[in-house]
């Protein structure tokens, strides 16, 4: 059981300002339904929250989560310390069952492939997600042997990741490794975010000098399956932290709900004045977004990516929800049997 240096983990004097004095400091390394995995100065210890912390906490977010730094005494946990940043998942918005991913992550990498259609907006929306959690951002463009020349989808993608840095690379040449090394600065955190098949996996066994991740898969076969047998927080060897955690995985554009209301405030804070609150900002007439359009307060250009995106998501949707689908189905063959019955109807001439 190694003994962790608490600043190589990232602890910092905010945090030992923030820590009660009986207390012992430990960063949540895993989780599981109530029993968490520590790194502490002590090697790692399995704790549990305080009766009091759980009962005082008045949504879910408040409990510790991955990443987070806690003070804790006798396997107790009972103070959660203040977090740098979060990623969190809302479902439909009710702040109730708002479920923290990650805590005190500084730096995410935004990981989307070369290789295929690269979807510009959706690098645009993970930046947002980013920005939101408070950690910084890079964007990291994989599988750079598969494409030929790159220069254009870079200079794409840093058109709309303002300041951000873009990294091409290629997990099979190894190029570009040596710029995401630059960013694993010792006690730095990183996660990363992008959708499945892209490379996050590749990305994290190549840093980490060895298959991190299929090791975890192996855990998962036994009977409690997330045993907290895995660690969800892993110290590379350049002493920079990685946080993988399934939710962080999931969170896809399927959450995007909350994340296209982010991503579009203008259009959002625009179409609260429309007229219909279903209006769908197309043709409907006192539609607030289109006058905005007209009088050239909003480019053409964004509400265009709105309804893409809104598109998109609702496609996704319809994609998962084979009841939704069928419901569709069945609106539509209701809707145009009434447009043959009402074209029947008017031809013979009542
Ligand atoms: P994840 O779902 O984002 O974790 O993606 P994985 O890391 O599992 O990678 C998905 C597939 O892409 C795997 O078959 C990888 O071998 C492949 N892959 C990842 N990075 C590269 C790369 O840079 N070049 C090529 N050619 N293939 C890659
Ligand atoms: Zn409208």
């Amino acid at each position: 059981m190694p003994a962790y240096d608490l600043c190589g983990l990232g602890w910092t004097d905010e945090l030992a300002a923030s820590l009660e004095a009986n207390h012992i400091p430990g960063r949540v390394a895993a989780q599981h339904r109530g029993a968490y995995v520590l790194y502490t100065e002590g090697g790692e210890i399995r704790a549990r929250v305080s009766g009091r912390l759980a009962h005082e906490a008045a949504a879910p977010a408040q409990l510790p989560a991955v990443g987070d730094w806690v003070g804790f005494r006798d396997g107790v946990i009972h103070a959660v310390l203040p977090r740098r940043s979060v990623f969190q998942r809302t479902s439909a918005g009710r702040e109730t069952l708002r479920q923290v991913l990650a805590a005190n992550v500084d730096l995410v990498f935004i990981v989307a492939s070369l290789a295929g259609e690269l979807n510009v907006r959706r690098v645009e929306r993970f930046l947002t997600v980013a920005w939101e959690s408070g950690a910084a951002p890079v964007v990291v463009l994989t599988k750079l042997d598969l494409c030929g020349d790159p220069t254009e989808l870079v200079l794409e993608v840093e058109s709309v990741a303002l300041g951000t840095e873009v990294i091409p690379v290629s997990a099979v040449t190894g190029e570009g490794f040596d710029r995401l090394e630059q960013q694993l600065l010792p006690a730095r955190t990183v996660a990363l975010l992008g959708y499945s098949g892209v490379g996050k996996s590749t990305i994290v066994n190549r840093l980490a000098g060895r298959e991190l991740l299929r090791t975890r898969e192996v855990g998962e076969g036994d009977e409690g399956r997330h045993t907290t047998s895995h660690r969800e927080l892993v110290v590379l060897p350049s002493g920079a932290l990685v946080i993988d955690t399934p939710g962080m995985r999931e969170l896809q554009l399927w959450d995007g709900d909350e994340g296209m209301d982010a991503s579009f405030t203008d259009v959002e804070e625009l179409a609260v004045d429309c007229r219909f609150a279903d209006c769908s900002h197309t043709r409907e007439p006192g539609c607030a977004v289109l006058r905005a359009v007209d009088e050239g307060v909003l480019p053409l250009d964004r509400l265009r990516s709105y309804r893409k995106l809104e598109r998109e998501l609702r496609a996704m949707e319809i994609r998962k929800n084979v009841r939704l689908r069928q419901e569709e189905t069945r609106k539509w063959r209701v809707r145009s049997r009434a447009g043959r019955e009402r074209a029947k109807w008017k031809r013979s001439g009542r």
